[in-house]
């Protein structure tokens, strides 16, 4: 194997390279095409060979919060490491970027989860708020209350804590045994209302299952709920005003803790800081990672209720950690993108973000292969369908083909994610390239359902 200098590559051969060594998260044998990314500015990227592309994703995972390409991040992250790269956070060793953004993320929480944990990412999050929850019973004299209670759709991350906890079933399929004591309930998914919760109101019907469930593995038994405020690769749903605060009136009556799952959420998507705090979710515990640094360095924080945080750091303490808990570097990013956050308003501009997606996509209710179309500030989901009448979603695979169209003929990128088409931009979106955005979507989904 002959070592390359990348910059001297051209696409193909660096394609090439790629079929051959690289193997991509969520790979699939269908998937022959490659499409390299070397630059990125604002809510552009370009492409190998140049061509430019309008980021309607965030960077493809609803993490750039603050666009592509930001200096004062670059050179925050620079700064850091010149100053310190590097040292543990493990037992009596700290330092003074992690302790700046532990504050700065204590002020912006809901009122009394003040203590922070620090991670690489969002399912090193959940993978740590599980312990948590865990370890606060046990050491509450509650060692029984093992379960975690998750919802089908969910997306809590891969690792086989967070992966279990996921409710897509191809993320446990032949890679069991998958973690013990998680148990699955039904989403909050008001465009299959009928066929979920038949003619019951849905939160009724929700809440039911959901006291049903508990009854069944026994209250004393269930350590946690987890749940995304809104579901974002579940499609962007939204639960009913009522939900979160019937769901949390279950669980106080029984013990039972709740986790927010804000890995998608916090930090400006929907309008909010924390989007639990606009849903009255009152969580326990809040995970968190992706905007939290835009995608400029991995890196995420769990948030926890005092007496959590003071409960697993009883004792032998709190044995968990990563040898990247707490990184400087990751931390110094973290609080620049947040300076940036604040300067330019940009929870607020997600909402416009939101307004304008749908204006641009209301011609899309006369598609027939559209079955919904579901916007939250800068998150977006368009539900398609095989057939309107009954529902039947979109093969994958064409889901994929669409959104393959739009980039090829209007330089657009989507996100195809089960049948959903997602949009996640960059919360500095402006509204001409949301318009833009949205005419491409528009476009292709005319065009190709008029086909057949
Ligand atoms: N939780 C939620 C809600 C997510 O959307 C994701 C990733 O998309 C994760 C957790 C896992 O995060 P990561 O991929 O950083 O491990």
């Amino acid at each position: 194997i002959t070592p390359i200098r990348t910059q001297s590559a051209s696409s193909t051969e660096l394609e090439d390279l790629d079929r051959r060594h690289l193997i991509h998260p969520l790979q699939a044998a269908a998937i022959s095409d490659r499409l390299v990314i070397v630059r990125g500015k604002g809510c552009a990227v370009w492409d190998a060979d140049g061509n430019e592309l309008l980021d309607a994703t965030g960077g493809g995972l609803w993490h750039s919060h603050v666009g592509h390409g930001r200096r004062e991040l670059a050179e925050a992250a620079a700064k850091q490491i010149e100053q310190l790269e590097y040292f543990t956070s493990y037992q009596e060793f700290t330092n003074d970027k992690a302790i700046e953004l532990a504050v700065r993320l204590s002020g912006l929480a809901p009122a009394d989860l003040n203590k922070v944990f620090f991670t690489s990412g969002g399912s090193e999050s959940v993978e740590t708020a599980i312990k948590a929850a865990r370890l606060y019973h046990a050491r509450r004299g509650q060692p029984d209350r093992t379960w975690i209670i998750s919802r089908l759709y969910g997306y809590h991350g891969a690792n086989y804590g967070s992966g279990t906890l996921t409710g897509f079933e191809p993320m446990h399929l032949s890679v069991g045994p998958n973690l013990p004591h998680v148990e699955k309930v039904s989403p909050p998914y008001l465009y299959r209302a009928a066929e979920l919760y038949g003619d019951q109101d849905p939160t009724d019907f929700l809440i039911n299952e959901l006291e049903q469930t508990i009854e069944r593995l026994g209250p004393g038994n269930v350590a946690a709920m987890i749940g995304e405020p809104v579901m974002g690769g579940g499609g962007v749903l939204t639960p009913p005003a009522d939900y979160w605060p019937r769901v949390r009136e279950v669980l106080n009556k029984h013990g039972i803790l709740l986790i927010a799952d804000e890995v998608i959420t916090a930090f400006g998507r929907t309008g909010a800081w924390f989007d639990s705090a606009q849903r009255d979710m009152d969580p326990d515990i809040i995970t968190t990672a992706k905007g939290i640094t835009s995608g400029y360095f991995s890196f995420g924080a769990v948030l926890l209720r005092d007496g959590i945080g003071d409960a697993i750091t009883e004792d032998y303490g709190f044995f968990h950690g990563y040898t990247f808990s707490g990184h400087p570097v990751g931390a110094a990013v973290a609080l620049a993108n947040l300076d940036i956050m604040e300067r330019e308003d940009l929870p607020a501009n997600a909402l416009s973000i939101g307004d304008w997606f749908r204006a641009g996509l209301a011609p899309l209710a006369d598609v027939p292969t559209v079955g919904d179309v579901r916007v939250e500030g800068a998150a977006a989901a368009i539900e398609m369908v095989a057939d309107r009448q009954t529902r039947e979603p979109m093969a994958f695979p064409d889901v994929f083909g669409l959104t393959a169209q739009i980039r090829a003929k209007h330089g657009v990128i989507t996100r195809p994610y089960a049948h959903n088409i997602i949009l996640s931009p960059p919360l500095t979106m402006n509204e001409d390239e949301v318009r833009r955005a949205s005419a491409a979507i528009v476009d292709v989904l005319t065009q190709t359902a008029a086909n057949g």
